[in-house]
């Protein structure tokens, strides 16, 4: 069984965080440490600890978590400007907390990705 993290508390709020969006198969909430004017977490509600862990049944929801970060963007008026999302898998991309999540990103301009 895979060990839970501080986000499923958040997705049961049990603990608070700035929820931006919630449905039955996802849940996204402002980065408690945010690296641009915008950063929002977008996290399925199943636990999935990294990226390795996802399977085929989990097409759908992956997709699901993209289309959300797009509205989320939109309603954070960033999608003309831009953004970037992304997802860090293990130790040499910095994953600290193990339930996968898309990091979104943007209000500023980001520069490179690798600089
Ligand atoms: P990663 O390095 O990809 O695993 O990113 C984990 C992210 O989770 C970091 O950007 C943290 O700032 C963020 N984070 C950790 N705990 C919380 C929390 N309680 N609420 C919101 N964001 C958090």
């Amino acid at each position: 069984m895979a060990q839970e993290t501080i986000f499923s508390k958040i997705i049961r709020r049990e603990i608070p965080a700035d929820i931006v969006f919630q449905d039955d198969k996802v849940t996204a909430f402002r980065d408690i440490s945010p690296q641009a004017p915008t950063h929002i977490l977008i996290i399925p509600n199943k636990l999935i600890p990294t990226i390795n862990d996802i399977t085929e049944q989990d097409e759908t929801l992956l997709g699901h978590m993209m289309i959300v970060a797009a509205k989320i963007a939109n309603q954070e008026g960033i999608d003309e400007s831009g953004y970037r999302l992304i997802m860090n898998c293990n130790k040499d991309a910095g994953q600290e907390v193990f339930h996968i999540h898309m990091h979104l990103l943007g209000g500023k301009n980001l520069g490179r990705l690798i600089g």
